[in-house]
């Protein structure tokens, strides 16, 4: 508890990025402090450990959690990327954004059935997730589950991609 409570000092919180009034959580702080780091890729696998073959981050940011995650539990990473840079995306999922929508795309090199953790660093609106985890049903992955860092209560995200596991909650 100790150890979660100083990585959670660790993130910081920038007003206005990257649009006026917006509040920003930056997590590069923590990401920078190797306790920290460690600490709090263990407490985002902790619901989950046993029960899932990959983890899956959603870019950019997820990409360097699930790094971490995976290492630490012996685990295979899986990246969910922006669309337009992957090779050969075996499926896609397009979402909408505050302003506009936005593609994701997987490719389809784990092995059928795989048991994935989902993650990201911030779940806000909620969108970004649920996207991830109709990207792999599409694919034919079995979620294992969704975690993130932090969750923004006030938006409710919850609410549109289901059961989620969040370290902190603001
Ligand atoms: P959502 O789709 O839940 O509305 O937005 C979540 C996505 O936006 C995540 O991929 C997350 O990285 C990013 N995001 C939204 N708000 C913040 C924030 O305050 N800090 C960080 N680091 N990412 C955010």
């Amino acid at each position: 508890p100790d150890a979660l409570a100083r990585a959670e000092s660790l993130i910081a919180t920038i007003p206005d990025f990257p649009e006026p009034g917006i509040l920003f959580r930056d997590i590069s702080p923590l990401l920078a402090d190797a306790a920290a780091l460690r600490t709090i890729a263990m407490a985002m696998a902790e619901p989950y450990v046993g029960s899932f073959d990959v983890v899956a981050g959603v870019e950019a940011r997820g990409f360097l959690l699930a790094g971490a995650i995976a290492v630490a539990s012996g685990t295979g990473l899986a990246p969910i990327r922006k669309a337009g840079k992957l090779p050969r995306p075996a499926g896609s999922v397009s979402y909408d954004l505050e302003y506009g929508s936005a593609t994701i795309e997987m490719t389809d090199d784990l092995v059928s059935g795989a048991r994935v953790l989902l993650v990201d660093d911030v779940l806000a609106t909620g969108g970004t997730l649920r996207a991830g985890q109709q990207l792999l049903a599409q694919l034919g992955y079995t979620l294992a589950g969704t975690s993130v860092l932090m969750e923004l209560t006030a938006l409710r995200g919850r609410t549109v991609c289901g059961d989620v596991h969040s370290v902190f909650t603001v």
